[in-house]
């Protein structure tokens, strides 16, 4: 029944203000004020979550999966909202078309339906793999203690976050998936020298993806060139604490992990690794310690779509992580792994199609871990 999702009623505008500090170009603003934001308003929010109550919580059949997928990609593929991001110049050069979906299950089966062959960086995404890293160097706790695991509510590259919670909070109250604590998680990946701590954070990263990775050369000197931005955050949390040496040496880590290069296919798979305990269910490589998910999830579910994340979670109930490449994942635990590339991005910085699609997907699967358990 949710199948017959109506996007136009979903497309109430909701004009969604930011903080004042979000470094924006014009195309941006004019983007953000002329955008439909694919949030719908509390009402219909209410109607979704009752669609998905009514969602048996059964196991799919292969087909069933791959019909969703399918459906998905022909009932969004025309969506022309959003605009690719432009603040990073090569980003604003990737093809706006790119749609793929993703899917990847326990049992190590990959779904797909349409581009999930193009690459894009992975941005913000790869926030997920390096905290996990560090809880894996160094256990959860870490992360608590040296950033927060406490949603901002504000833009991604907030400083105001970060004088809030030292000023007013007194502390480690923010999280790994602002770049403030990002760059602050990338400081404490182990390794002697800065080429260690790559090949970690690299090494890391495909072990999830099931492949080895690569960087994207121009989106890496793209960002590394206009990241004046991201430094001064890395200036700030060395300033402050967070990071205890070589803030500079920090946010360049940080801005080659964004720069890596991925495909649909490999999100999903990632993603499928984080929804089967850790274990990478294409490879059947253990990455992450079953008992260290739970906690990665956690924080995907608070600050994983920035300050929307609240929204994607009443809609969905999925830990999820954005990227300003265009991709979103997506973990129903223990039932799959999705993935979705699109370029264009809404107001705050997520996919719109992505959203879409990974919502519609989900919905058909029962993937909400919220939604009651039908008996029958
Ligand atoms: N590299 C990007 C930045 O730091 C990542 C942001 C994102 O994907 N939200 O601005």
């Amino acid at each position: 029944m949710n199948q017959r999702f109506n996007m136009a009623e979903l497309r109430r505008i909701t004009l969604v203000r930011h903080d004042s500090v979000r470094a924006q170009s014009s195309r941006e603003r004019r983007c953000s004020r002329e955008f439909f934001s694919v949030r719908g308003t509390l009402v219909m929010l209410g109607l979704g979550a009752l669609s998905a109550l009514a969602l048996p919580a059964v196991a799919q059949t292969p087909q069933q999966i791959q019909a969703a997928l399918d459906s998905a990609l022909g009932k969004f593929k025309d969506v022309k909202q959003g605009a690719n991001a432009d603040y990073i110049p090569a980003l604003a050069k990737v093809d706006p078309n790119i749609f793929g979906i993703a899917l990847v299950t326990p049992d190590g089966k990959v779904y797909t339906a349409g581009d999930v062959k193009s690459q894009v960086s992975i941005q913000s995404i790869s926030k997920v793999f390096t905290m996990a890293r560090v809880i894996e160097e160094q256990g959860p706790e870490a992360i608590v203690q040296r950033i927060g695991v406490d949603a901002t509510g504000m833009r991604f590259n907030s400083i105001v976050s970060v004088e809030f919670a030292q000023k007013a909070l007194g502390g480690p109250e923010i999280n790994p998936l602002v770049n403030p604590g990002a760059i602050t998680a990338t400081s404490m990946v182990s390794g002697a020298n800065r080429d260690e701590v790559w090949k970690h954070i690299l090494d890391f990263h495909s072990d999830f993806a099931g492949r080895p990775l690569t960087v994207d050369k121009e989106v890496f000197d793209s960002e590394a060139a206009t990241n004046q931005r991201n430094q001064a955050i890395g200036a700030l949390m060395y300033a402050y604490g967070f990071i205890k040496d070589n803030p500079a040496r920090a946010t360049d880590i940080y801005t080659e992990q964004c720069a890596i290069s991925v495909n649909a296919r490999d999100l999903a798979v990632m993603a499928g690794t984080l929804a089967n305990s850790g274990k990478n269910p294409v490879t059947g490589k253990q990455v992450l310690k079953a008992n260290y998910v739970p906690g990665v999830l956690a924080v995907m579910a608070t600050a994983g779509l920035y300050d929307d994340s609240g929204k994607w979670l009443f809609r969905t109930g999925l830990p999820a992580k954005s990227g300003v490449g265009g991709g979103i994942i997506a973990v129903s635990p223990g039932k799959f792994g999705i993935a979705v590339i699109s370029p264009p991005l809404d107001a705050a910085g997520n996919s719109v199609k992505a959203q879409l699609a990974i919502e519609a997907v989900s919905n058909a699967l029962g993937g909400n871990p919220y939604a009651p358990v039908v008996k029958r």
